[in-house]
């Protein structure tokens, strides 16, 4: 599958998902993706391998975020991996400030690499750090939202994501699955001060895969 087909599948994905984007951005989307795939034979930062699939279900899923992100300036991602849905996010976002964070510093440093060559470095930062719920001695922000994907439980995600965003800012899980949890949203947002904002749930364009997100606000 060349660039072109990959930015068309995408575009037609997010039309599903009712995420609209310039061509142009779409088309930096698979450039992000590609760079993925061809930094990924060397550094292991995916076990996907497929451009289309990557397209999918790395890219259309970070952006399931995008709806949340009006009015938001200042966005952490924590335990980021490859730079998602981090990268994806800042692509989609003009203006969006994106830190992004995480403890592998082989990942950090594609994560550099990528915001410099999609022109993304004036604001797009990536940290090496283990995020401990320090963010003065770890030089991450107080951010407007948290997101993470794929980090750890919603609980203990909590628990952390708590110390990095500003009061009366949120949160947002990308859990694979709602299932079983559901019951417990609102009652493991309250521990952490939390309120449950939003919950929606979602399958992916192609696959169909289950996805469901949760927007969480800090109480003031
Ligand atoms: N968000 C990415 C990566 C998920 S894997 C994606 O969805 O593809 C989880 C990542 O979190 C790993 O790269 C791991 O190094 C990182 N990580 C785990 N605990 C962390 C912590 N406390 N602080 C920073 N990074 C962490």
């Amino acid at each position: 599958m060349d660039n072109a087909a990959a930015t068309t599948l995408l575009q037609e994905g997010l039309r599903r998902l009712c995420v609209e984007m310039p061509q142009e951005v779409a088309l930096a989307q698979v450039v992000f993706a590609q760079e993925l795939l061809r930094w990924n034979a060397k550094v292991n930062l995916t076990a996907i391998v497929q451009l289309e699939a990557v397209v999918e279900k790395h890219l259309i899923d970070s952006l399931t975020v995008v709806p949340w992100l009006a009015g938001n300036e200042v966005v952490l991602d924590l335990g980021a991996g490859a730079g998602l849905p981090g990268i994806p996010l800042a692509l989609a976002v003009p203006g969006l400030q994106v830190t992004l964070v995480d403890a592998v510093a082989k990942k950090v440093g594609f994560i550099k690499h990528a915001a410099a060559m999609l022109g993304l470095a004036s604001r797009v930062k990536a940290v090496h750090a283990r995020a401990e719920g320090k963010p003065e001695s770890e030089k991450l922000p107080r951010a407007d939202l948290v997101v993470s994907r794929a980090l750890m439980d919603v609980g203990p995600w909590l628990a952390l994501a708590a110390a990095y965003v500003r009061p009366g800012g949120s949160v947002v899980a990308m859990m694979g699955k709602g299932v079983g949890l559901e019951g417990q949203l609102a009652e493991l947002g309250a521990e952490n001060g939390f309120a449950v904002q939003d919950v929606k749930h979602l399958a992916l364009p192609f696959s169909g895969d289950p996805r469901t997100l949760v927007r969480f606000m800090r109480r003031k």
